[in-house]
């Protein structure tokens, strides 16, 4: 583009914007004060050719055509023809693909929908059932929205899915601008862009947007650039193919810019070509053939333009950036597997349930115990003693506890780390005081509302048993795979844990029995 040119266009856009401007809304105008920093009055980061435009919009529309994945939610879209299904369907994806990659999302969904193909029947289900479903997706909490909003549908709009974005919004819990969007344009054919994570990516490096991408002047210029570029003839399969590209193309690292089908379109592309060849030409010694970089004309006080120095090795990578993450707070928690015989001799283990709200909710966990601090082993034993007496309203002695080993589990903020004890009981000593406990068999167990970390404990007494077994036959003790035994709490317990490996050794017993049974 000649200098010429790029200085009208400029021009243009910069009164295009003032007319913009003259009509924000407050929020807006009021960030804009916050953030202290002028509207970028550049085209340098914006799609101010409608021509340019609409070769995108084919484009990408003609790549994601030909290059789509066929997704269960895809098909339902395009083939359910009653409009409350599709939006229901549609919502059910978006709200699983939160956090969630799309190929552990596919076998859920499915699942989800062949159980409640409605928002009715959704409504109908229990929040125990809806856990149970849900479990192993992580972040619970959207299970317990899906399941409270469709209570909500049913109940206060007649059982109609909201018809509009702003409806979806202001009437479903757990909807936020992102969702709504893809709901809206995906079901019911809605004009609005919809900016996710990959959007985020795809459209940052397309308009060199390097600030922070999560500050609110980015945000509305992202929203604002999706809005622009939206097909309003396919706003669905538009919104689609942008994160398509994302997932698939314009990845965070290692993005396949020579297969992109909007190369062309790309500012941070033409950038980093411009930067090589003049590097190349340098090197040899002769003058540059190649026009300019454009640039952003405000970039010293542009809120969109990076802070931190270009990086020749990062390349497109540049773009978009994020402020540094907080790690994540590191917490530690006793919990005990607690197990009595039950009928037929059928081992039970001891679950309590989480509270209804924060981490984990509603779900079932073996009796747990968040610690403050690290506290000695004799400490924490004594602590689980007392509390697995008071839930089952007797009072068992610490040497019944058997310490078995660590898990760890990583939640997006939370370092945890389960420090795991296991106690077996006799009859007398089993009836639950506690509200929200309950007995379960290993099978029964293994349909429950658990989460993760509860898997992961019981995979460690699996492998903790079976190594006991291996010991017991070959006479020699070794660590347990995949466990992260506290070496001060192995040694000075040996003397215990052997004493205490003919009980061990029966729910190991029971492990087997119930693995040759399935
Ligand atoms: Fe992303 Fe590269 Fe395509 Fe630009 S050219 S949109 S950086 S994949
Ligand atoms: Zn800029």
């Amino acid at each position: 583009m000649s200098r010429l040119r790029s200085a009208m266009l400029k021009g243009k856009r910069a009164g295009l914007e003032m007319v913009e401007s003259a009509k924000p809304t407050r929020k807006r105008a009021k960030k804009a004060e916050t953030l202290n920093a002028p509207s970028p009055s550049s085209s340098y980061h914006t799609f101010h050719d409608p021509a340019d435009v609409l070769l995108l919009r084919s484009r990408l529309l003609g790549w994601y055509h030909k290059e789509k994945r066929e997704l269960p939610w895809r098909t339902l879209a395009v083939t359910e023809s009653d409009l409350n299904i599709r939006t229901y369907a549609v919502w059910v994806s978006e709200i699983m693909l939160q956090q969630t990659q799309v190929v552990t999302v596919i076998d859920y969904y499915n699942k989800w929908m062949k159980r409640w193909p409605t928002v009715q029947d959704l409504s109908a289900a229990t929040l125990e059932e809806v856990n149970q479903m849900w479990a192993g997706l992580g972040y619970y909490s959207r299970g317990r929205r899906l399941h409270e909003g469709a209570q909500k549908v049913v109940s206060e709009l007649r059982g109609q899915m909201p018809h509009t974005v702003d409806g979806l919004l202001k009437q479903l819990p757990g909807v936020g601008r992102y969702t709504a969007a893809a709901v809206g344009s995906i079901a019911l054919g809605q004009v609005t862009g919809a900016v996710d994570g990959n959007v985020i990516r795809v459209l940052c490096r397309l308009r060199a947007i390097g600030a922070d991408s999560t500050s609110p002047a980015v945000t509305e210029a992202l929203w604002s650039q999706a809005n622009t570029l939206v097909d309003p003839e396919r706003p669905g399969d538009f919104n689609q193919a942008m994160m398509e590209l994302g997932a698939r193309v314009c990845t965070p690292k290692g993005p396949l810019c020579s297969r992109c089908p909007v190369q062309s379109h790309c500012r941070s592309f033409h950038k980093v070509h411009v930067k090589q060849e003049e590097n190349s030409r340098k090197l040899l010694g002769k003058p540059s053939t190649l026009p300019d970089i454009e640039d952003c004309v405000n970039s010293e006080t542009c809120p969109l333009c990076p802070s931190e120095p270009w990086d020749e090795e990062l390349g497109v990578q540049n773009f978009p950036r994020k402020p540094a993450k907080k790690p994540p707070r590191v917490e530690r928690t006793l919990t005990c597997v607690v197990i009595r015989p039950g009928e037929e001799r059928e081992d039970e283990y001891l679950l309590t349930q989480r509270p209804n709200k924060g981490l984990l909710a509603g779900l079932w966990e073996f009796p747990s115990l968040l610690q403050g601090e690290k506290s000695s082993a004799m400490k924490e034993k004594k602590t689980l003693c007392t509390q697995i007496s008071g839930i089952l309203g007797t009072h068992l002695t610490e040497s019944l506890f058997q310490y078995v080993g660590e898990v760890v589990h990583i939640f997006s903020h939370i370092h945890q780390t389960y420090v795991v004890h296991s106690v077996r009981l006799k009859d007398g000593d089993t009836q639950t005081q506690a509200e929200n406990a309950q007995w379960l068999t290993r099978s029964a167990l293994q349909e429950a509302a658990v989460s993760t970390g509860v898997k992961k404990i019981v995979k460690l007494c699996d492998s903790v048993d079976s190594q006991k077994e291996q010991t017991s036959k070959g006479g020699k003790r070794q660590k347990p795979i995949g466990t992260k035994n506290n070496k001060n709490q192995q040694t000075s317990k040996k003397q215990k844990l052997s004493a205490a490996d003919s009980r061990q050794l029966s729910l190991s017993a029971f492990f087997n029995s119930v693995k040759q049974e399935s």
